[in-house]
C-alpha cells in the first residue's frame, strides 16, 4: 500500500465523510459499493469505521483507486467508560501496525463471546434461539446487535429493527452485553500507539447528561484522545450546537460523518450532513495518511 502525506488541504476535494459502515461490519452495502456511492454523491475525502475490523481496507482501497475517492483509514472501537457504552473513531493511523491489528483480533474475540451472550440473555427472555440466524445476517462475520435485530425481523419477533432495539437490544434491555468491551483508556492507546488520532464518535448518541458528557470529553483527552465529532447524520441543530460550542471553548479538533449505514435510511445518507460552523479545527487538514487515488496512466 503506498501512503502519501497530504502537503496541501486544497487537495481534498468535495464533500469529506468520515463515518460510514459496509458488509464488513453492520452496513448492508459491500465496500465498493460504498466507495461507489460516495463518489456519486460527490465525498471527495471518504473514511470507512467499521465497528471494531478493517476487514473493508483492501477491497476499498482497489474501489477508490477506480472511483477517485482519497481514503483515510478509519476504524470505530467499542469501549466503555463509568458503566456506558462509549464508540471511539480511530483515523489515519498504521494500517499494518502490529498494535492496531492485535487490537482488532482482540476485538473480534470479544465480540464473538458477547454474541454467545446476547443469544444466551435472548432465550432467556423468551425468544427463540437467535444466534444462527444472525450470523447468516452477518454473512458469517460475527453478528452484532443489528445482526440479532434483523433475524428477529425476520423470525416475526418484533415488526421492525428499530422495534428489536427498543425491547430487547438497547441500552438496558437484555441484549445490551457490554462485559465484553474494554476500557476508554485502552482503545485510546490502540489507536495512538498505531499513530492514528482518536475522536469520540457522535457523542451525543449517549444516554448521558451534558455534564457527564464533559466528563468524558475530559477523560479521553487525559489518556490521549484529540476531539470530538461534531457533524453525524440526523442530529438535531440543537445538538450540533452545543457540541460546537464545546469544541469552540475547549478548542478540540473536530471531524464530521453520516454514520451512514444502509441506502434509505432516514439519516445518515452518505456525503449528507450539513454545513459546518465557523472557527473549528478540522482535524482531517492535519491527516498524514490520506491515500490518494492511484490512476493507471
Ligand atoms: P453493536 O456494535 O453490535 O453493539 O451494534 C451497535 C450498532 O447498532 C450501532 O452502530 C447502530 O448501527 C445500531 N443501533 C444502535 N441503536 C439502534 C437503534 N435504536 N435502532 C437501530 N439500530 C441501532
Ligand atoms: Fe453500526
Ligand atoms: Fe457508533
Ligand atoms: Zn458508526
Amino acid at each position: 500500500m503506498e501512503v502519501v502525506s497530504l502537503q496541501v488541504p486544497a487537495l481534498i476535494q468535495g464533500q469529506v465523510d468520515l463515518h460510514c459502515h459496509t458488509t464488513a461490519s453492520d452496513g448492508t452495502l459491500a465496500p465498493e459499493a460504498l466507495v461507489a456511492r460516495a463518489h456519486e454523491r460527490g465525498v471527495g475525502l471518504l473514511s470507512i469505521t467499521e465497528h471494531d475490523t478493517l476487514a473493508s481496507w483492501s477491497e476499498a482501497c482497489a474501489a477508490a483507486d477506480h472511483w477517485g475517492v482519497a481514503l483515510v483509514p478509519g476504524i470505530e472501537l467499542s469501549c466503555q467508560w463509568r458503566g456506558a457504552t462509549v464508540h471511539v473513531l480511530g483515523y489515519d493511523f498504521d494500517v499494518m501496525s502490529p498494535v492496531i491489528q492485535a487490537a482488532v483480533a482482540r476485538q473480534q474475540d470479544n465480540r464473538w463471546q458477547r454474541a454467545h451472550e446476547i443469544a444466551a440473555r435472548l432465550q432467556k427472555a423468551r425468544l427463540p434461539e437467535l444466534l444462527e440466524a444472525a450470523c447468516r445476517h452477518s454473512g458469517g462475520d460475527v453478528p452484532g446487535r443489528p445482526h440479532f435485530a434483523r433475524a428477529m425481523v425476520e423470525m416475526g419477533v418484533v415488526s421492525s429493527e428499530a422495534a428489536a432495539f427498543r425491547s430487547y437490544l438497547g441500552n438496558g434491555k437484555p441484549g445490551d452485553v457490554k462485559a465484553f468491551w474494554p476500557s476508554l483508556e485502552e482503545v485510546v492507546a490502540w489507536i495512538v500507539e498505531s499513530g492514528g488520532v482518536a475522536m469520540i464518535a457522535h457523542p451525543r448518541k449517549y444516554d448521558m447528561t451534558a455534564t457527564r458528557l464533559r466528563e468524558l470529553i475530559a477523560a479521553f483527552r487525559a489518556c490521549g484522545g484529540a476531539g470530538i465529532e461534531v457533524l453525524t447524520g440526523g442530529q438535531s441543530v440543537g445538538d450540533t450546537g452545543f457540541l460546537v460550542e464545546l469544541a469552540r471553548r475547549w478548542a478540540l479538533p473536530v471531524t464530521i460523518g453520516s454514520d451512514f449505514h444502509t441506502p434509505g435510511q432516514a439519516w445518515g445518507e452518505l456525503g449528507r450532513l450539513p454545513p459546518l460552523p465557523e472557527g473549528l479545527h478540522q482535524a482531517w487538514l492535519q491527516f498524514q495518511r490520506i491515500r490518494h487515488p492511484q490512476r493507471a496512466s
